[in-house]
């Protein structure tokens, strides 16, 4: 029976609209993406939503049905399960490196690092320096603007003194003649 449409939005939105394997989202892809069983049903996976995972076609494809055979044979990152971020580390050229043996399964087995998603993630670090960049700007914008209003109120202060001090030798100048 196929997963009812109410189930797959659930899912959907509970993924943020991005392939919970990879990170890629609906908008990268410009298409829906996939529901994948994470044990497949033909090994005894039910369609219940803690077995279900939003992932692309690519993920869902190379993930295929694995499931392990025995205890001792190699398991895949269950993102239902564990964060991404206790199996792999994404280093600054965008490629993941593993930190556990799943994780390094994970990785050969969905082929997380195909260059296309090496360049996404290249990319979203681009994206993140560049508002940084922006932002430091902006502060600096502003920090600028601040300056340049104490600068102005010290200049209009020194004018008052000036014409202060003009009157007073004006005075000065009068007693003096008188
Ligand atoms: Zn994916």
């Amino acid at each position: 029976m196929s997963l009812s449409a109410d189930l797959r939005e659930q899912v959907r939105r509970r993924a943020n609209c991005a392939c919970e394997f990879c990170g890629i989202s609906e908008v990268d892809v410009g298409s829906l993406l996939t529901i994948d069983h994470f044990q497949p049903k033909s090994k005894g996976g039910l369609d219940d939503v803690s077995n279900l995972i939003y992932a692309c076609a690519a993920c869902n494809q190379f993930k295929q049905s694995y499931w392990p055979k025995t205890d001792a044979a190699p398991k895949l990152w269950n993102p239902r399960e564990q964060s991404g971020s206790q199996h792999f580390v994404e280093q600054k050229d965008g490629e993941l490196t593993a930190l556990t043996p799943t994780g390094a399964f994970t990785i050969k087995r969905l082929r997380l690092n195909r260059g296309q998603l090496v360049a996404a993630r290249q990319r979203r670090r681009q994206q993140a320096e560049a508002v940084q960049l922006l932002q430091r700007y902006q502060e600096t914008a502003l920090w600028l603007a601040q300056a340049n209003r104490q600068l102005s109120d010290l200049a209009m202060e020194q004018q008052e003194l000036l014409k202060e001090q003009r009157e007073l030798l004006r005075l000065l100048l009068r007693r003096l003649n008188s």
